[in-house]
């Protein structure tokens, strides 16, 4: 086996051995990774069998041992085609048995010769070979010449890029002079691969074999001198930001001398001279003066330090110590209330008594108000008036769908990107410390794995705590006790209850037709024209076009869509004005259609006659109130009863009771009891996508079911809510306001409510009452004397009970809800 330490390749010329006396059969040893040029010095160390054999039958004989390379340096026993044919004629110089039965040997090549066959191949390769005489050049022309001047400068080149060139190898060089030696001396110095090793020794021709190696030469110096270039332009780029840092560096010290401010200084001073202003707490100031001494020894460009900045950003912009000053002048109060908002009176009146409160006892720690009520009641707009009454500036951010704590407290600053949490993100924006600050959607907090979003707003809510409020982001305390705090909801059962007890609610509930009309002419319709750019003169609104807009444009309980409509109208003129007509233009009942397309809701269009088994229940919604129709049909089976349409655990339990009720009072109805062993009884609650719940809905039920089993059509014009027991009580309900406008706008005229909420009655507007009869009941044969209409006479139009009805489509889950 051969292997070759390469650092030992050196060529010595030495002619001691004349070729004459080399015999025609040899040893012969195959090579794995080396080829053996003519007068190559060669260490090896020997491992195979054969070759072992092969080395100890030539130290036997004359020491002459026959050498040639492998194809694969991989394969252990070659055979005798995977060899080379052409190899070289050496001679073992010295040898040494290693104790594992290796050996070392160091031999020279002496000629080239070609394998003329094997004589022996078992236990060791023995060959007849042929000796390759080369053409003798002892004229060397000056092609040749140059040739070989070339290859000792390219290898001169070479040597020097990979740093191993001595005096003593250029001279070497310089004191061959037979092309075929230098060929063979360059190459056996190459690290060349061993097909390119073989292809040169093959060349018998001294000059074709040194143009081969000049080639390979050339392509050597253009890869050692690419690699050297790739290699130093590395080092640039590295050494080049190292000279960038001590360039500025000497550039600060330069600035520092001349008593100048270069960038880094400047920016730094900049800081200390902004948190000097913010005039943080004592705490706040310590971490800010720390962070900033962090950010002096950091290298300007890093991550870390832009970390830094952003932080000491958030630090010196926070209103630490910044407050707007309280005008508390109730009367103007009032009227800054009033100009902005129609009607509210309770309300105002609470707000107005909680400033003087404050104006009395400006350390008072009031309860947060919270405002209940459907959408565009005017909550946010009531929160905004209050900052203005108090000249305080007003900040709102929105709750809904947040379920993790750090949105509330922020992320701690290890979290890439991280910021505070929402009431300091707030407080920035306010500018001041003591804003009026309203959180919306209170009612739609979440709470997962991430942690409960109602504790960390506790914290900040609660005026015992909040002056200590702490944000992750910052790691520290800020004071929110002068903050004044204004939660909103849809509804007050979904908030948690925790939050709850700290506040005061206020319901705001909806609007009735004639409310809406007037706060449309006086803010609606004036502010959508100031804000299209139109002047009051050139449009103008009949009242009865302002009243089809609330009727049958809109359906809602606030004024969100109305404004909108009204906005819409507003647009479509500023547009003819704006393309050249003059005006003034009118809006009319009959122009309102041109404008804003057909209407989209009639009043009374959802129940055109009386029917069997269908009831008109309430609900009290997270939009306000709505009417809930509710479906009884008998269909043939066992007596089973089938709920439908997401009916939540209470509502069905109550449709439960509506059927015992009605089981236990069928004499009362003239139904034979036999009736239910052959029919089931299927109650649905159409939307039936919207999930629904409450007991509210419990009389509606037992009416429909009633009348589905007497055969006695429900009274189109009834709506009704109370919960129902198995006796037939009637129980009270909540939402009384809300159901009685959603009532309203659906075109109902009589409303059976439960006794034990007459006194809710007070509350509702004067002329809701007078359009509206309220009937309150205690128990369901009232109900169903006021609800049940009589069997339609056999002479009479007879309508089949037609449980299937068309209803209008639901746009919010309904939720009845308990008093
Ligand atoms: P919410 O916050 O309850 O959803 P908004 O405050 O956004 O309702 O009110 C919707 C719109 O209706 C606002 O433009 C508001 O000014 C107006 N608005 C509501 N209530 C009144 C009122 N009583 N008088 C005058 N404008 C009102």
């Amino acid at each position: 086996m051969g292997e070759t330490d390469k650092d030992d390749l050196i060529s010595i010329i030495e002619e001691d051995d004349p070729e004459a006396a080399i015999p025609t059969i040899l040893p012969m040893m195959p090579l794995r990774d080396v080829v053996v040029f003519t007068d190559m010095l060669l260490p090896l160390f020997v491992g195979r069998e054969k070759s072992v054999n092969a080395i100890e039958e030539s130290i036997a004989k004359d020491r002459y041992l026959f050498v040639a390379t492998q194809f694969d340096p991989g394969i252990e026993k070659p055979k005798t085609d995977q060899i080379y044919r052409i190899g070289t004629v050496s001679r073992i110089l010295r040898m040494l048995k290693l104790p594992d039965g290796r050996v070392k040997a160091l031999v020279q090549g002496i000629a080239k010769a070609k394998i003329v066959k094997y004589v022996r191949k078992r236990s060791v390769f023995r060959v007849k070979i042929e000796i390759i005489e080369e053409p003798d050049l002892s004229e060397i022309d000056l092609e040749t010449e140059a040739l070989m001047r070339n290859v000792r400068e390219y290898s001169e080149k070479i040597l020097t890029l990979r740093g191993e060139f001595t005096n003593e190898v250029g001279s070497i060089l310089e004191s061959i002079d037979d092309p075929g030696r230098l060929a063979d001396l360059v190459a056996s110095n190459l690290r060349l691969k061993i097909e390119e090793a073989q292809e040169i020794i093959e060349i018998i021709d001294p000059f074709q074999r040194l143009k081969k190696v000049n080639d390979l030469l050339f392509r050597e110096v253009e890869l050692s001198s690419m690699q050297a270039k790739i290699q130093s332009e590395v080092k640039d780029e590295i050494s080049k930001s190292q000279k960038d840092y001590f360039l500025r560096e000497q550039v600060r010290a330069i600035h520092k001398e001349l008593g100048e401010l270069d960038e880094r200084t400047q920016e730094i001073e900049e800081y200390k001279a902004k948190i000097k202003r913010a005039k943080m707490s004592r705490e706040a100031k310590e971490e800010a003066d720390k962070q900033l001494r962090r950010l002096e020894q950091m290298h300007p460009d890093s991550a870390e330090s832009s970390v830094v900045r952003t932080y000491l950003d958030w630090m010196v912009e926070l209103p630490w110590s910044k407050s707007t000053t309280d005008v508390i002048d109730i009367k103007k109060a009032k009227s800054v209330l009033d100009q902005d908002h129609y009607g509210l009176n309770k309300i105002k009146d609470r707000i107005l008594e909680y400033l003087s409160v404050r104006k009395l006892n400006p350390k008072t720690k009031g309860p947060i108000l919270c405002f209940v009520g459907p959408p565009g009641v005017g909550k946010t707009s009531l929160g905004r008036a209050i900052a203005n009454a108090m000249k305080r500036k007003f900040v709102r951010i929105s709750l809904g769908g947040i379920r993790d704590e750090a949105e509330i407290r922020g992320h701690r600053r290890t979290y890439i990107g991280a910021l505070p949490g929402r009431i300091i993100q707030g407080l920035k924006q306010a500018g001041s410390n003591n804003p009026v600050f309203m959180m919306d959607e209170i009612d739609k907090l979440g709470a997962d794995f991430r942690g409960d979003p109602s504790s960390a707003l506790l914290e900040a809510l609660d005026p015992e705590q909040n002056a200590e409020f702490s944000d992750h982001y910052l790691n520290l305390c800020f004071d929110l006790s002068k903050v004044m705090f204004i939660l909103t909801a849809n509804i007050s059962d979904t908030i948690p209850s925790a939050l709850l007890d700290r506040m005061e609610v206020i319901n705001l509930s909806g609007y009735t037709e004639s409310e809406k009309k007037i706060i449309a002419t006086t803010h609606l319709i004036p502010r959508q024209i100031k804000e299209n750019g139109i002047k009051s003169r050139q449009i103008r609104f009949s009242e009865q076009a302002v009243v089809q807009v609330i009727n049958e444009y809109t359906s809602e309980a606030g004024l969100r869509n109305l404004e909108r409509e009204l906005g819409s109208l507003c647009r479509k003129v500023a547009r003819r004005i704006a393309e050249g007509e003059k005006g003034p233009f009118q809006i009319t009942r009959r122009s309102l259609e041109k404008y804003l397309g057909p209407p989209r809701y009639y009043p009374e269009m959802d129940k055109e006659h009386s029917q069997v088994g269908l009831s008109t229940g309430l609900a009290w919604t997270q939009v306000g109130g709505e009417v809930l129709y509710v479906e009884a049909s008998l269909i043939n089976g066992k007596g089973e009863m089938i709920l439908t349409g997401q009916l939540g655990e209470v509502m069905q339990e109550s449709a439960r009771a509506a059927l015992s009720y009605a089981r236990a009072n069928v004499n009362l109805f003239r139904v034979k009891d036999r009736l239910f062993d052959s029919r089931d009884i299927h109650i649905h609650v159409p939307a039936g996508a919207i999930p629904k719940d409450g007991p509210s809905a419990g009389i509606a039920m037992a009416t429909a079911l009633i009348s589905a089993l007497t055969g006695r059509p429900v009274s189109k014009d009834v709506a009704m809510t109370g919960e129902i027991t198995l006796r037939g009580r009637v129980l009270p309900i909540g939402g009384l306001k809300e159901k009685a406008l959603g009532a309203l706008r659906a075109g109902i005229r009589t409303v059976i409510i439960p006794q034990k909420n007459k006194k809710d009655l007070a509350d509702i507007p004067v002329n809701v009452k007078r359009k509206l009869k309220f009937v309150p009941v205690q128990n369901m044969d009232e109900v169903l004397a006021i609800a049940l209409e009589d069997l339609p006479s056999k002479n009479g139009p007879k309508k089949k009970p037609k449980p299937k009805i068309k209803t209008g489509a639901r746009k919010k889950p309904m939720v009845n809800r308990r008093p």
